[in-house]
């Protein structure tokens, strides 16, 4: 079996153990005679997958009682849409902090629905850093505040969560959910789409304080609707099945392996290791300021598109994939997720020091 170390952004390398597991169990799960994908999502065997997913990531997230976990489809895309459709509650207004690609499409999508203020951005420094703001530039007739707490194309992260006061925290957590400790009570409404921590993709998480819910107007979709989810436990409708039993399995790896208190020092060790190469090196560059950088994407230039066509090429070649980065902003970038091994990370350093002898 030759498996190699893959740097992509998502969906992105998921734990051997899982999927090994998930071979295990694909033909005849747990006796039942029948793979996950057949079972129903009424019986009592999928039941127990969607109960134990839940808990398992309330018990990792240490989610508090007041929060509704939900399963949902649509991706992170979908509830651009979904939290102002749901939450504009009373003034229709809502504060955005740009810091990227992802947060600009949120804003876009969520201008459908109310009147949305950018009240910090980076776009002027190329979103390589995290804006400041404070709970001063809030509009404290705002619905809620919306940021983006890891930017996956431009590999910028809040390394503190924002006050907002009594304003509702809503998170696009997509590439960094999972991946160190945050206080799940700072937040009205966190959301991410599965392909990066938690799964594969068709799976998109999103946990919401209760009294957020069940404000939709009439209009709104039943689907699009948190509420319709919620009263159901997300089962509604026929939820992803095959999606949630392997964010379960993956629940399940990254308990045994300590939890998120223990997943998030290998990942600040993984980020520290590429890092701290990248600053001594001669050759390569990272495009982002220091106190904005991401543990999860870490983009590198080498300043020549014929040199960073090499390296992604050469790479390849030594079985470290998808290193390419996205073609809005060039260069290379690794995306060390939880799933990527610390030995992922070290064959990149040592394969990037080689490069580097190599094009002096
Ligand atoms: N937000 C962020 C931060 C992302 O990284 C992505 C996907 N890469 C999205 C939103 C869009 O997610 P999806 O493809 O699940 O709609």
């Amino acid at each position: 079996m030759s498996r190699v170390y893959n740097f992509s952004a998502g969906p992105s390398m998921l734990p051997l153990p899982v999927l090994e597991k998930a071979q295990q169990d694909l033909l005849n799960y747990k006796g039942s005679g029948m793979s996950v994908m057949e079972l129903s999502h009424r019986s009592a065997e999928f039941t127990e997958v969607i109960t134990e997913a839940e808990q398992l990531l309330r018990e990792l997230m240490q989610v508090p009682e007041n929060y509704k976990v939900l399963f949902l489809q649509g991706g992170a895309s979908q509830q651009f849409a979904m939290v102002p459709m749901n939450i504009f509650t009373k003034s229709k207004k809502a504060d955005y902090v740009n810091t990227g690609s992802w947060s600009k499409k949120a804003i876009k999508e969520a201008k459908k629905f109310g009147d949305i203020r950018t009240i910090a951005s980076s776009e002027e420094d190329h979103f390589t850093s995290i804006p400041k703001f404070d709970v001063s530039m809030i509009d404290k007739e705002a619905d809620y505040v919306h940021i983006t707490t890891n930017n996956t194309i431009e590999g910028t992260a809040f390394r503190e969560i924002p006050d907002t006061g009594n304003i509702p925290l809503v998170a696009d957590m997509s590439s960094n959910i999972l991946s160190e400790e945050i206080d799940v009570s700072k937040f009205g409404i966190i959301y991410a789409g599965a392909q990066k921590n938690i799964g594969p993709a068709g799976l998109t998480v999103v946990i919401i304080r209760e009294d957020l819910v069940g404000h939709a107007p009439e209009s709104v979709p039943t689907m699009l609707d948190y509420k319709t989810h919620s009263e159901k436990d997300s089962l509604y409708n026929t939820p992803p099945t095959f999606a949630i039993y392997m964010a379960k399995l993956v629940f399940e790896w990254l308990k045994n392996l300590g939890g998120v208190k223990e997943m998030g020092k290998i990942n600040q060790q993984k980020a520290d290791m590429l890092y701290q190469y990248i600053d001594e090196s001669k050759l390569f560059t990272s495009p982002v300021q220091k106190e904005s950088r991401s543990i999860m994407n870490i983009p590198f230039v080498t300043g020549s598109k014929e040199l960073d066509a090499a390296f992604i090429k050469q790479a390849q070649s030594e079985g470290l994939e998808t290193l390419k980065g996205h073609r809005s902003v060039g260069g290379m970038r690794a995306s060390v997720y939880n799933a990527m091994p610390k030995e992922g990370v070290e064959k990149l350093v040592a394969f990037m020091e080689q490069f580097e002898k190599n094009n002096q």
